[in-house]
């Protein structure tokens, strides 16, 4: 069951009081662009205004373009006029198990023709038993031609049961060009009855003529707090991961879960990578290439590894960059480090430890690159340490972004 309301989005108030007003009005665009970072809720807003947009207790919604029902019309001292969903009519219930006949979904999919049916109710199903759902696809995935002609196909009819329509694309990013005008057909013509929501990650890729028939909505990384307690309360997350992942997840929730999924335990992965640090600050070359060579052997699909040991050590400085600006110990993501790192605050000013930064984060850049992580990781954590190995001096406005 699908439990996310707009009241109980997480994390986007904006974007909840703003999809409130349009429910609680009941004057819909014609299409809404839904667009934002990957996985802070895009595609859970989405379905959750279109549960209240078929909800049949909020203004509009009941099936007046159908005519009074004689048999399922609540009585009048029951109606609760709203600007979310109910939780508890026919259509709130349909709704919730993605099974009302007027909300149409599409999402990217991948894989043989005659197999794609199995794929979507397994992936329906999927999502219906777990709110936390993350969905993963191949590069190649895409909203397929067959999904789109049976819906526009249907467009031509009233709505079943609900007075709207609500067609839910996530990804349209992954629509091709001849969809697109299908669908613009349809978002132009006077008095339809469907309301589109599209959601994008990839705003840049939506064509320029969607783009500005669509109302935009736009969402925002979410606070590192929100994804925290989401992953401790919704994922059994423990306190200590939970804070890391949060963390290393740049305000997105699915990239924290796909994380968690990775590794179950960020602390020993922590604990490897910051032991990789340990003999660069004791300026111990050999040992430091040895303690890399031993803790890496990453392969060719070694990268999100690199990645997430740059990121590790990223969450260290940065801790330490806090405390030098006065953080309390208690605040910081690597507490039980505190020590070491209240020592490394004391010895290095806060210029010092950005320009330390800076090196994590130009290696972080270089890994799409064709590099080489033992000798990635090497050049880096000497430099980390303090080793000069030859660096240029750092433009003044690119040490900017570490001030916190
Ligand atoms: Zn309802």
């Amino acid at each position: 069951m699908l439990t996310a309301t707009l009241s109980t989005l997480l994390g986007q108030p904006e974007v909840s009081a703003f999809l409130r007003g349009i429910v609680g009005r009941g004057r819909y665009a014609n299409a809404y662009l839904f667009h934002g970072p990957h996985g802070v809720g895009k595609c859970t807003a989405a379905l959750a205004f279109a549960r209240a947009a078929l909800c049949e207790r909020v203004p509009g919604a009941a099936a007046a373009a159908a005519g009074p029902s004689l048999f399922d019309a609540p009585p009048a001292t029951e109606r609760m006029l709203g600007d979310d969903a109910c939780g508890e009519c026919r259509g709130c219930k349909m709704s919730g198990t993605l099974q009302h006949p007027d909300l149409k979904f599409l999402f990217p999919l991948s894989g043989e023709e005659r197999t794609l049916e199995g794929t979507i109710e397994e992936t329906l199903e999927e999502l219906r038993k777990d709110p936390l759902f993350v969905f993963q696809y191949e590069k190649a995935a895409s909203i397929r031609i067959s999904q789109t002609r049976e819906l526009i196909a249907e467009l031509g009819y009233r709505p079943h049961t609900a007075s709207r329509r609500v067609v839910v694309v996530r990804d349209c990013d992954r629509m091709r060009e001849d969809q697109f005008s299908a669908l613009l057909k349809s978002v132009e013509e006077p008095g339809a009855s469907t309301v589109w929501v599209l959601t994008t990650a990839r705003l840049a890729r939506v064509p320029a003529t969607i783009r500005s028939r669509c109302q935009r909505v736009r969402f925002r990384p979410l606070p590192e707090s929100v994804v925290r307690d989401t992953l401790q309360r919704l994922a059994s997350v423990d306190e200590k991961s939970a804070r890391m992942l949060a963390a290393l997840a740049s305000g997105s929730l699915a990239r924290a879960l796909a994380m968690r999924d990775a590794d179950p335990d960020m602390r020993s992965q922590r604990d490897a990578a910051l032991q990789m640090l340990a003999p660069a600050l004791q300026r111990k070359p050999e040992l430091l290439w040895r303690a890399i060579q031993q803790a890496t052997g990453f392969g060719k699909a070694g990268r999100e590894r690199l990645r997430m040991s740059l990121e590790f050590h990223q969450l260290w400085l940065r801790d330490a960059l806090h405390l030098r600006y006065g953080a309390a110990p208690e605040t910081l993501v690597n507490r039980d480090q505190a020590a070491l790192l209240q020592e490394l605050a004391g010895r290095l000013d806060a210029a010092e430890i950005r320009r330390r930064l800076l090196v994590l984060e130009e290696a972080l850049r270089s890994i799409d690159g064709n590099v080489s992580p033992d000798l990635t990781l090497f050049s880096t954590l000497s430099r980390v340490a303090g080793d000069r190995l030859g660096e240029g001096a750092w433009p003044a406005h690119a040490t900017a972004r570490w001030d916190v």
